[in-house]
């Protein structure tokens, strides 16, 4: 069993998510993708981040129709704020003989050096780095660059541990949920950005709507 596990804030879930996951999940053959929902994200303080429970039900919301995505709760249902590696180890702890691709976007593998012991995520398991528009990252991060190798067979680096870490370029969608948040509060459409049923959640509950949804 090889399972993705995609962590992000899903403020909200969009269009570019799914569709990374998605090619991910085919180019990878990944048998199944998590979305692991961050409760309280150690790199956002934003005020504008919607109550837990919103993305929770966006997210369900959103991956309902694919059979290989679900939605990892474990950040939300931990105590405390939320970091990788933790949910990485239960992870793998609640499935051991799975193998795990953690699996972000270049925007948050250009920062992950102030991760909380980013170098252990490597030790523990795949990296995919998908491309986003505007990002341009290729290579490991600099403090960690003699703990991997290039293997140009494969195109992977890697890492002493044996586990990969691969840069994978998927179909460019510049779309962010930032862009999707202004779009709402400015009262303009956001239909085919994100998914018909989170698009009437969003507007249901009135979020993002020009004023601060609580967290
Ligand atoms: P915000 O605009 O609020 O910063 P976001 O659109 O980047 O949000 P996140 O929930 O922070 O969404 O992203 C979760 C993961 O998805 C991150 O690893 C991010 O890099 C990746 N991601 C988000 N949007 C894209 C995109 N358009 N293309 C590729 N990866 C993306």
């Amino acid at each position: 069993m090889r399972v993705g596990l995609f962590g992000g804030t899903f403020n909200p879930v969009h269009v570019a998510h799914l569709r990374a996951a998605e090619e991910v999940r085919e180019l990878r053959a990944l048998d199944r993708v998590e979305f692991v929902l961050s409760a309280i994200p150690p790199h956002k303080s934003e005020a504008t981040i919607a109550a837990v429970d919103h993305r929770r039900h966006m997210l369900d919301l959103a991956v309902a129709d694919h059979a290989a995505f679900t939605v990892n709760t474990s950040e939300v249902d931990r105590p405390g704020r939320s970091y990788s590696i933790d949910t990485i180890g239960a992870a793998q702890a609640q499935a051991p003989d799975a193998r795990f691709t953690f699996v972000l976007g270049a925007d948050a593998f250009a920062e992950i050096e102030s991760w909380k012991r980013f170098d252990e995520i490597f030790t523990r398991c795949d990296v995919c780095v998908l491309s986003r528009p505007g990002v341009s990252v290729d290579r490991p991060p600099i403090a960690m660059e003699n703990a991997f190798c290039y293997d140009s067979d494969r195109r992977v680096y890697a890492h002493a541990s044996g586990n990969a870490l691969v840069f994978l370029p998927i179909t460019p969608l510049v779309i962010s949920a930032s862009d999707i948040r202004q779009r709402c509060a400015a009262g303009r459409s956001i239909r085919y950005l994100v998914p018909r049923e989170v698009e009437n959640y969003i507007h249901a509950h009135g979020l993002y709507a020009g004023r601060i949804a609580a967290s």
